[in-house]
């Protein structure tokens, strides 16, 4: 078994190893697999409910999330996963985070959250919506869309990428290419 070992082969692999006993996960994880294949197979140890760990439901779309990632579930990195991932997309400040980790009890620092943002956001986590100089938004909707954003209340709302047509991109600057375009419309309530 080697590099030639189709990917479909591999999924099979993959899908077996999730149902099986955690105590042979070591055995098969010795053997000579593609390279692939530990990033994406966690041997999970044996449920203990009294344990902290298990307190803390480890193994939940957060914890996916930071492993798709291959980020490693540190406690923090996990603790700040949940409260972005685990409650549908939204839009938020780091100072908001901030604030949601405080309330949960969870000991991190403003410029720990600052920073786990922006690793989130350099692996594709996360997308920056940058509303104005030196504020700006985490969206954990990555897929093409853009934005409303009320200048009286703040708040971010999402517009379908197909809801909004670009035209007459200027030539971008020498040696570089457009990425993305991220629209944001700017509005107020009315008679405000
Ligand atoms: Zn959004």
């Amino acid at each position: 078994m080697g590099a030639s070992v189709s990917k479909a082969r591999i999924d099979v692999k993959v899908v077996r190893l999730a149902s099986m006993a955690p105590q042979a996960a070591p055995l098969l994880a010795g053997q000579d697999w593609p390279s692939v294949i530990p990033a994406l197979y966690f041997a999970r140890p044996k449920p203990d409910i009294s344990s902290a760990m298990s307190r803390t439901r480890p193994f939940g779309p957060a914890f996916d999330r930071l492993r798709a990632a291959r980020l490693r579930p540190t406690r923090q990195r996990l603790a700040l996963a949940r409260l972005l991932f685990e409650g549908g997309d939204r839009h938020v400040s780091a100072e908001q985070l901030h604030g949601e980790a405080s309330a949960a009890n969870v000991r991190v620092s403003l410029a720990t959250v600052y920073n786990t943002l922006h690793h989130f956001t350099a692996l594709g986590m996360l997308r920056e919506v940058v509303v104005e100089p030196g504020r700006s938004y985490f969206d954990t909707n990555t897929a093409d869309h853009h934005h409303f954003f009320c200048e009286v209340t703040s708040k971010l709302q999402d517009i379908p990428g197909r809801d909004v047509v670009v035209s007459g991109y200027p030539l971008p600057p020498q040696g570089t290419e457009i990425c993305r375009v991220d629209v944001v419309i700017r509005i107020r309530p009315e008679n405000s």
